[in-house]
């Protein structure tokens, strides 16, 4: 508190002395002064004392001051009054605006230095919106008190105001940002020093001989030169003060009726020329410095930005160089735009040396199965024309890779340009893996079946036999446990074929084409009608189905494990209505719904339902192996779907799964779904 009253304080005395001043330069008989420094020095003190605690103490002395000076100068009482009405007036109106312009501004409640060139805009717009404010009370309280006041003594109102406000205010924002934050003296280099002290001698000099010696020329226009000097090659604190002080002199001189404004007759036009001079020269040296900081500002960021973004694209091509996966970018006229080390590798070194791809056979490119590979069928030539190309499976086998390599290729479009990115993956180890696995699994599958068929086939002599034989407790238990064993017998082979079907669903190799699924579901159903015989026969509803770019194997294998569990799991006696029907949704996505009025799923095992070996029904005498649906899952999979069981609300459940749409508008001719089995 004490430190804010001891600030008003010495602010009090700067700007009476400040006041005083300006009224030396009072003109004959109109009460008006020709400067105003006051009026700088009091935007300066209020916007120093912002957020000061005792506030009010300042708009008072303010006014003390105001009156006192004014009085003891001669002025009326009335006029005092008005002078003090107009001095608050002007300030509040510059705080206010400056305020809402520049919140940013240390000095106008941010902490930021003056250092844009629109910074000094807004303080220029500021500063007229102040003096016009004040000398809206000022002249015409002149003209009320006195009698007489005329246009030229307004204007010298506003321009004295307006120059001192702009120097002062401007010097006060630059020189109070450094102090408070600590001068931060910058090395200066000794060629630099040699050239403040030039630019100051010159400016001395100038300004002396243009004032002082040069009576009478009007060659104030060459001073700018100084000005100019200054603000394109100094610091902008330098160029304020610089400013600041030329203006004194220049102002000065001509009060005291010498240098090239001193020719003016009239005392008012002379200092309204004098401070016009003064304003120029503080606004060509400010703006020429804050525009200049700009730029240096502007460029010292684009140099930032530019080494950072040098830095991370060196770090990606590192990163990109130090992949065991190829990447590559191709432009569309077939030229390579990048490519990593792993890409050329991973084709056995083999390059085309002319920087255009060349014909897959250069490369030794060819299907999977051997068969060549056709140059509409490359990975970029298709993702060019459009497609996103996931995993798609190459044999290359050249001179760099004689036994050959399978390599996995996706490509697609990069955004915003007319190039493609392809990846390359090397699956040799893994697809030999699987073939290893799949082979096995054959062999054990094969193996298995083998002793069952031969269980089956003496269980069915067994039985033969046991029929022919008369009707004793014995043959009727003989006959039983016959009946266990073939029931056994039926269980295992079904085993055994779900494992067998899960394998080949998990690493069969896809081949999506497009599927008109009314018909297959028409042929599962039709089927399923004819397994469950007249009485029980299921009654199947099929809504709108589109059709889909999927595996017809698959797919086939897919709705039928769901229909066959719609069928299965229904409560007995009841007859199994099933309702089947998709909708387009978005993504290119078809959404295939199937409803069934069965027993349910029970609470909390919708998603469990999916896993392996998992069985929500294991009494009620519902045979499975809990596998069907982790083969649905994984089929649907495959294609980019997803599936989800929930509860039909009418009871029952409800399967839904996506799949992609078919790629053409029309599928022409039904895909027969078994035309690989
Ligand atoms: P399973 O061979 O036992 O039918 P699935 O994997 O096909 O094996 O199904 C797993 C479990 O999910 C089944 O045991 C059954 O409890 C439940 N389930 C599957 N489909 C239905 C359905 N439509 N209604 C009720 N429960 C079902």
């Amino acid at each position: 508190m004490i430190g804010s009253l001891g600030r008003t304080l010495a602010w009090s005395v700067l700007c009476l002395l400040a006041t005083f001043a300006g009224r030396l330069t009072i003109m004959d008989g109109t009460s008006l002064s020709l400067v105003w420094p006051a009026a700088g020095v009091t935007v300066l003190w209020f916007s120093m004392q912002r957020r000061a605690r005792l506030r009010w103490a300042d708009p008072l002395m303010l006014a003390a001051i105001t009156l006192a000076v004014n009085m003891a100068t001669g002025a009326p009482l009335v006029l005092a009054l008005w002078f003090v009405a107009a001095n608050l007036t002007q300030v509040a109106v510059f705080l206010r605006v400056h305020a809402r312009l520049s919140p940013q501004l240390w000095g106008a409640g941010g902490d930021a230095p003056l250092s844009r060139a629109t910074d000094l805009w807004r303080l220029l717009f500021a500063t007229v919106a102040g003096t016009l404010a004040g000398a809206a009370i000022g002249p015409p309280a002149v003209w009320l008190v006195s009698g007489h006041v005329s246009w030229v003594d307004a204007a010298v109102w506003f321009t004295r105001n307006t120059v001192s406000i702009l120097l002062i205010a401007a010097v006060g924002l630059r020189v109070g940002h450094h102090w408070r934050g600590g001068w931060q003296v910058r090395r200066i280099s000794p060629l630099r020093l040699a050239e403040y002290g030039a630019l100051i001698v010159c400016s001395l000099s100038a300004y002396v001989i243009a004032f002082a010696v040069n009576h009478g020329l009007p060659l104030a226009f060459p001073l700018l030169a100084v000005t100019v000097w200054a603000g394109l090659r100094l610091h902008t604190t330098f160029v304020v003060l610089h400013d600041l002080c030329l203006g004194a002199v220049a102002v000065l001189f001509t009060l005291h009726g010498d240098g090239p404004f001193a020719t003016i007759e009239s005392h008012q036009a002379r200092a309204l020329v004098a401070q016009a001079f003064v304003g120029m020269v503080a606004i060509v040296g400010l703006s020429i410095a804050l525009g200049r900081d700009e730029r240096s500002e502007l460029l010292r960021q684009l140099t930032d930005t530019g080494r950072a973004a040098a830095a991370q694209a060196q770090l990606l091509t590192t990163i990109v160089d130090s992949m065991s996966d190829g990447v590559a970018v191709i432009r569309a006229d077939g030229t390579w735009a990048m490519r990593n080390p792993a890409s050329v590798a991973l084709l056995g070194g083999v390059t085309s040396g002319t920087g255009t791809i060349a014909d897959p056979g250069h490369y030794g490119l060819f299907h999977p199965d051997g068969t060549p590979l056709p140059d509409a069928d490359m990975a970029h030539t298709r993702a060019l024309a459009g497609e996103d190309v996931h995993n798609m499976e190459l044999l290359v086998r050249n001179s760099g890779v004689p036994d050959g390599r399978i390599v996995s290729v996706s490509a697609r479009r990069l955004l915003g340009d007319d190039g493609v990115v392809v990846v390359f993956h090397d699956v040799t180890a893994e697809r030999r893996q699987r073939d290893e696995l799949a082979a096995f699994a054959g062999v054990v599958a094969h193996d298995l079946l083998n002793p069952l068929t031969t269980i089956d086939g003496w269980a069915e002599n067994l039985d033969d036999t046991l029929r022919g034989m008369p009707d004793t407790a014995a043959q009727r238990d003989a006959t039983d446990s016959l009946s266990r064993i073939v029931r056994a017998s039926g269980r295992m082979r079904h085993l055994i074929n779900d494992l067998l079907a899960y394998t080949t669903t998990r690493n069969a190799v896809i081949a999506p084409v497009d599927v008109r699924l009314r018909d297959l579901v028409v042929d599962v159903t039709t089927a399923r009608a004819d397994l469950a015989g007249a009485a029980t026969a299921p009654l199947f509803t099929l809504g709108r189905l589109h059709d889909v770019h999927a595996d017809p194997v698959l797919l086939r294998q897919l709705v039928d494990n769901l229909i066959g569990n719609a069928v299965k799991y229904t409560a007995p006696g009841v007859v199994p209505r099933i309702e089947i029907c998709s909708v387009r949704v978005e993504g290119d996505l078809v959404r295939v719904e199937i409803t069934d009025n069965g027993i349910g799923i029970p609470a909390g095992q919708h998603e469990a339902i999916f896993n392996n070996f998992h069985r929500a029904h294991r009494s009620g005498g519902y045979a499975g192996t809990g596998l069907g649906l982790a083969i649905c899952k994984r089929i649907v999979e495959r294609h980019g779907g997803s599936i989800t069981a929930t509860d039909n609300p009418d009871g029952g459940s409800r399967f839904v799964f996506t799949l992609p749409k078919a790629t053409r508008r029309e599928v022409a001719h039904a895909v027969k779904a078994n035309a690989r089995s």
